[in-house]
């Protein structure tokens, strides 16, 4: 009788520890074919970039290196999904495919289904298991916080590595990463480095010292980088599960760590894992405002302004520390993406879809799930949440009061003295060559005018948002998407 197999396709769950989906396809009893794919059409895709990928490849190494006591090795493709499956199951008995449930783009939900189709024809199960708590095909959110908290306080479900036999095929002729090579990753060194042992290194760094300071500095770009866990990619792309996460915070909480610190982080958890369901629930939203009201505003585009901001080159310091910082280093915090969002869309006046692709390739932590709606929340097309236009000069002065981190990532601002640091457009020229400094040739002036652009997107926005259409959207937002005694901005 000819042997058959089982695929385990890892997605955006690259852990071998608490991940579901492969337990089930171990239980399954046949022997599991682990394969990664990197899709072409996903490398090119606009909102991807090498960092995305070569996180995946630290990822994958750090996988291998788990699993080398099995003999065993993760095969990767560099194809079309499709592609894959079909040449897997010309050389072997494919009777399974296994993978984590995917809240993605539209891109990976269409590959998805013709993926579907062709192992539904060539009778291959595919079984995939939900992701963090998220649940497919739900209609409201009545009962997702009680079940939320019933998975997130369910056992961890580890695999003994070193007592247990390989669930893996030993030798195939699929490629691995000692005979494929990656000459399409480049390596890259000013990002957070992937893999399920540093996901867990940082977390008890986090839970044990950094956490201490993390609703004060939540905030503030620069002190944020070390008091915030800094999971977010380690999360995205599933080099932890949430469930691991939020059972060291409970631990932390009866050890004696600061547990109102711990309990703002593990609402956040909870937060990551609400946005996703929305998405999940409304894919479209990667494509039209939630509220569907918010499709007639009038954008202008400027293309200088797309460069500028993408650049860090707007006369907004902090926006453009910001955005330096963030294209250098694929991290900023909360507030921050919060207000460079804002700035594009009530300061520059640019559609928010126009801002998704750039920051998206800078985030290392892209999760699509929560890109969108966080985007469309901030570019203020909800409806319901409350409308925040940030003013990047009050940041500054509240985040950044010496303008250290301005200074950090706008070289050409060293030397500005800290009274001019935030405006410095403002310093007279003479005291400027006075004391020996020439930013004003190299360091732009601010772009806009930030109090009339707010005050017109303000205007913009509340005239939709007053509007009978605007309120009827906003009632089917409130049915489909707000749990029941929880804060509307979130
Ligand atoms: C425009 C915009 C786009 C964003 N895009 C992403 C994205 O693509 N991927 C992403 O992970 N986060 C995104 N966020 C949310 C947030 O900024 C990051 O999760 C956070 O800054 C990551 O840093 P951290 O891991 O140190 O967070 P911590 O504060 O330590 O929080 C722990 C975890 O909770 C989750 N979390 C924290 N804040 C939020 C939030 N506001 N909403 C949902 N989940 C949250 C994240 O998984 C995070 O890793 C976005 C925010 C905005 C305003």
């Amino acid at each position: 009788m000819t042997q058959e197999y089982s695929i385990f396709w890892f997605k955006r769950d690259l852990r071998i520890q608490d991940n579901p989906a492969l337990i089930n396809a171990i239980k399954h009893g046949l022997k599991v074919i682990p394969i990664y794919i990197f899709e072409p059409d996903l490398i090119n895709d606009n909102h991807y970039a090498n960092r995305h990928f070569l996180f995946v490849k630290q990822s994958l190494e750090n996988i291998n290196k788990q699993i080398k006591s099995w003999n065993s090795f993760i095969y990767v493709f560099h194809d079309d999904a499709l592609a894959v499956f079909k040449s897997i199951s010309a050389k072997l008995a494919i009777k399974y495919v296994f993978s984590t449930e995917e809240t993605g783009i539209k891109k990976t939900f269409d590959r998805d289904i013709l993926v579907k189709k062709f192992l539904k024809k060539s009778n291959v199960k595919w079984i995939e298991t939900q992701n963090n708590g998220v649940t497919r095909g739900i209609k409201n959110r009545d009962d997702w916080m009680q079940n939320w908290y019933n998975y997130m306080t369910s056992n961890i479900l580890n695999i003994n590595i070193e007592k247990s036999v390989s669930p893996f095929i030993k030798k195939t002729e699929f490629p691995t990463f000692e005979n494929l090579g990656y000459p399409y990753i480049k390596e890259e060194n000013n990002f957070q480095k992937g893999g399920e042992t540093l996901a867990h290194n940082i977390l008890d760094d986090f839970i044990s010292n950094r956490h201490v300071n993390y609703n004060h500095h939540i905030s503030k770009p620069a002190e944020s980088r070390t008091s915030c866990s800094r999971l977010s990619p380690y999360i995205a792309w599933g080099n932890i599960s949430i469930r691991q996460v939020f059972h060291a915070t409970q631990i932390a909480k009866k050890n004696g760590g600061n547990k109102r610190a711990i309990s703002s982080f593990s609402s956040r958890l909870r937060w990551h894992c609400h946005f996703i369901q929305k998405f999940e629930n409304e894919c479209r939203i990667e494509y039209e405002p939630v509220n569907k009201a918010f499709n007639n505003i009038q954008y202008t585009h400027n293309e200088d302004h797309q460069i500028a901001w993408e650049t860090g080159k707007t006369g907004y310091p902090l926006i453009d520390a910001c955005m330096r910082c963030l294209n250098q280093t694929g991290y900023i915090n909360f507030r921050m993406r919060a207000m460079l969002l804002s700035f594009y869309t009530h300061n520059l006046l640019m559609e928010w879809k126009n801002a998704s692709p750039h920051l998206a390739r800078q985030f290392l932590d892209f999760e699509p799930g929560i890109h969108f709606p966080q985007i469309q929340m901030q570019a203020g097309l909800t409806g319901i949440n409350t409308l925040r236009v940030y003013n990047p000069i009050k940041q500054a002065k509240d985040q950044d009061p010496k303008g250290l981190f301005i200074k950090k990532w706008i070289p050409e601002l060293k030397d500005v003295p800290e009274e001019y640091i935030h405006e410095p457009h403002k310093m007279p020229p003479l005291e400027e060559a006075f004391l020996g400094l020439s930013f004003s040739k190299t360091y732009p002036k601010p772009i806009v005018n930030i109090k009339e652009t707010s005050r017109i997107s303000k205007n913009r926005i509340w005239e939709i948002r007053n509007s009978i259409q605007a309120k009827k959207e906003s009632l089917k937002v409130l049915e489909k998407h707000v749990i029941p005694n929880i804060k509307r901005n979130s």
